[in-house]
Parts: structure tokens; sequence; C-alpha cells
């Protein structure tokens, strides 16, 4: 079998959200599982975070549909809402909670006569200028929603464009905005994403909605105590399929991008971008081989990676290569430090894992 694996630490997801918990002890979280959980698998993330989380969220109602009929009954919330209005007999029939960002959204559940009430998430554009009501049209919405038998447990949600940034004069504009609107409706509040959570307080409403954090990836600009804590949940490892010697001025791969400039042992790797690694990975990017740091030497292929391992003598065929996360023997190279060698963050390359890589899980028992 091709050595390929990610192997999903279920453990460290749960240590992840209680740090999650540890750092807004008056919020709830709900656990953000959409994109199959950032590339980890929403099914089994969700079994092994049930007992502890009070509800989950995802960004369809095609992605909550799948985890019900994994046998997930934990309320889910939609964090777009819905789709098209039909979704709404879906939404009621399976206990959904929606987010309304849109006049249409709004106007086809006050048409819809539901079996018991929709706890629904009234979204506010504060800022990030992407979905929700502005400011100064919340207030009438929230107003019709507020007595509607369609509707139950409302509340304001906004998204922050900045919160990982160390600079936190946006962050604040849009804090502002957010707190003249929770006084003047005397709503209770959803706001803050894994970089809010962690290093905003003031962002810390009745619910926060932490994902990155979950799977261990640190958001922050500056790490924190809390981020120093956090552990990588997917580790993905492949082996040394093959190794040659290189003559200095020799190169390697695609374009013939890397030449050796010493006498240099080269591996070959069981993993490239048509498993989600990503082709833009430059030479120098991290691996660890044995447990050891080294890097990658050439242009990722579709299949195959090639990395320099002149200094690391017990590289053998079968060796364990760690592209991120954990090695069998605990060494750690964190998915971030990858992502900024890829000119890219850790989002895209958990995301980025294909279906043609096996996951493997650890840790469902609690
Ligand atoms: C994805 C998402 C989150 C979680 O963001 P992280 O940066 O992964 O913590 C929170 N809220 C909304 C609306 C989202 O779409």
């Amino acid at each position: 079998m091709r050595p390929l694996v990610a192997h999903i630490d279920l453990d460290a997801l749960r240590h992840n959200y209680r740090l999650a918990c540890h750092c807004a002890p008056q919020s709830r979280s709900v656990a953000v599982i959409k994109a199959d959980a950032y590339g980890h698998g929403a099914l089994m993330c969700a079994r092994a975070l049930e007992a502890d989380v009070p509800a989950f969220a995802v960004a369809s109602i095609e992605e909550a549909l799948s985890l019900r009929s994994g046998g997930i009954t934990k309320p889910i919330i939609l964090l777009e809402g819905i789709f098209s209005a039909d979704e709404l007999a879906l939404v009621d029939q399976h206990g959904f909670w929606v987010s309304v960002h849109s006049e249409w959204q709004v106007a086809a559940l006050l048409a819809f006569s539901p079996r018991q009430p929709i706890p629904v998430w009234l979204k506010v554009d504060s800022g990030m200028h992407r979905l929700g009501f502005s400011p100064e049209e919340a207030p009438a919405v929230w107003q019709r929603l507020v007595n509607a038998p369609q509707v139950t447990a409302l509340h304001l949600m906004s998204h922050f464009a900045t919160a990982d940034a160390r600079e936190g004069s946006y962050f604040n504009q849009q804090m502002a905005i957010l707190k003249k609107l929770a006084e003047l409706l005397n709503a209770p509040l959803c706001l803050a994403n894994s970089p809010a959570t962690l290093a905003w307080p003031t962002a810390h409403g009745d619910w926060n909605r932490p994902g990155i954090m979950l799977y261990g990836s640190d958001p922050l600009e500056d790490a924190n105590a809390i981020t120093q804590q956090l552990r990588p949940v997917m580790s993905l490892r492949s082996e040394i399929i093959a190794l040659r010697e290189l003559a200095v001025g020799e190169q390697v791969g695609y374009g013939g991008r890397w030449r050796a400039e010493r006498p240099s042992t080269i591996a070959v790797v069981a993993a490239g971008y048509g498993d989600g690694y990503d082709r833009h990975a430059v030479d120098g990017t991290p691996v660890l081989v044995n447990g050891k740091r080294c890097a990658i030497a050439g242009k990722v292929s579709m299949d195959m990676l090639t990395i320099d391992v002149t200094e690391i003598p017990d590289a053998a065929i079968g060796s364990e290569v760690v592209l991120w996360g954990a090695s069998r023997g605990g060494e750690v190279l964190s998915v971030d430090e990858v992502a900024q060698y890829c000119d890219t963050i850790s989002y895209t390359l958990l995301t980025g894992v294909l279906p043609r890589v096996p996951r493997r899980y650890q840790g469902l028992c609690v």
C-alpha cells in the first residue's frame, strides 16, 4: 500500500476544543466543522466532540444532513443559512439552526410555517463586507424576527476581518459597532472565530465559533500562552520510497529548480500535489525524516516530492516522513510553518488534502 496517510488524533481535537472553552469560560463554543472539519472528516470529528459541545457549525445543509444521517443529534447551525427557500422544510425536519444574512432569507422564513420555531442568528456586516445586514438595516430586521412565531433564540452574529492581527484598530471599530447594536436591541451575541476566541476577550459573546484552532493551528500573528498548548490533529505522514546520490551541479525534478551545491543525498517521498500537498512549496520547505528536520529540494510532483537528506544519516527506504503534524516519536512540524513556505495559510493545506489520502483515526473512544 502507498504509505501516505493523514493520521487524525481525536484526543488532540478534544484537547483543543477544551482550550477554546477555557479561553472563554462565560461563552458556549460551537465547534465549526464545515468543509469536512477542515479536511479532518466531519462525521468522525463530530462523534469525537459530541459529548462536549452544545452545537456544531457547518456551511451548508448538505454538510448538516450528512452529520444527521451519521447519527449526530446535537444542534447544527448553518453559517450561511439556507441557499434556497425549499431548504426550510429540511431545517424544520432536522432541527437545524440558521443564520440569516439577506432580505430574501428573512422573507422566506416569515412565509414558512415550521412545526417548531427555528433558532436564528441574524448576521450583521460590521466591517467584513461579505455577508450580512448593515448596522443601519439590522434593527428593523431584528424587530421583524424577534417576535415572529417562526423564530426562537434570536442572536446577533458577525464576523471579524482582522482578529488574527496584532494591530487592533479595525477589530475595535467592528467591536464598537456591535456593542452599540447589542445594547440597542438587548441582543445576545455570537461573534468570535478562533483568533478572537484566543486573543480578544471583548468579543466573547453568549456563543463563540472557534474553527481552525480546534485542529491545532495557531491563527494569531503572535503566539500566546494558549496557542502554544494547541496540539496538531492531522499528521500527514509518508515514507521514503527511493534514495540517490547526486554530484555537485546535478539537478532534481521538473525544470531543475534545485541543483546540488555539494555532494547530496536526495530522497523521494510518496506524496505530491495529487494528494493535496501544495505545489507552491519552495526549496527549503521543512519536513521531518525520522523526526529530524530537513527540506524539500525540487518542485513537488503529482505523486512524489523530493527532499535533501544529506544531513540525515539514518534516512533509508521506509523511513518515516512527516509533511506536517507529529511524528510517531512525537516531534512536531507545525502546519502553520509549512503554510508560510507555500505562501498560504494552514486552512488551505488542511482542507486541501484530497480524498485519495486515507484518514486513519485514533482516540475516538472517550
Ligand atoms: C469558518 C467560520 C468560522 C471559524 O473561523 P476560524 O478562523 O476557523 O476559527 C467562524 N465563523 C464563521 C461565520 C465562519 O465562516
